[in-house]
Parts: C-alpha cells; structure tokens; sequence
C-alpha cells in the first residue's frame, strides 16, 4: 500500500503527491507509463499526470516556475527536459 509522503498545494486544478515509494502509472497527457513518487493528478483524479507533464502544463497556464526540486533517485524517470527546472 503506497502512502503519500507529501502533497503540495493544487495550482489551477492539478495536484502534485510524493508518494513513498515509486510506483507504476500511465501519465495521461504523454501516454507514457512512468515509474516515479511524483506523481499529479487533476482535480477528479480522473487523469494522472507525471511529474514532467504536471511542469508543463503549470507553465502553460502562466502560474510559478516547477517550484519542486525534483530528485527521483535514480529510478530511471526520463523527464530531463523538467527535472532540472527549479528554483
Ligand atoms: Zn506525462
């Protein structure tokens, strides 16, 4: 059983968990399945996003910068295009 290990606040509809520990998931945006603790989601929970999608998608909408320092440890999360945008 995953457990959240933390939870940031929703900007403009998406949220954000860390969750404990890595876990599976298809984002729904890319359609890449993703093996990550960042995992957003929008507010129906309907649709999970990953951590690199959740960045762009809040850029988009003009909101802050990735405000997270993303570290996935080495898990094999592949969004190095967001994963190095932080404050
Ligand atoms: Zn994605």
């Amino acid at each position: 059983m995953n457990t959240i290990e933390r939870s940031y606040p929703p900007r403009d509809g998406l949220r954000l968990w860390r969750l404990r520990q890595v876990t599976a998931f298809k984002c729904s945006r890319c359609g890449e399945g993703k093996l990550s603790r960042l995992i957003a989601s929008d507010k129906s929970e309907a649709h999970l996003y990953c951590n690199g999608c959740y960045g762009e998608l809040v850029s988009e909408q003009n909101l802050v910068r990735w405000p997270i320092e993303v570290r996935d440890e080495g898990f094999g999360v592949v969004d190095g295009a967001t994963s190095d945008r932080r404050e």
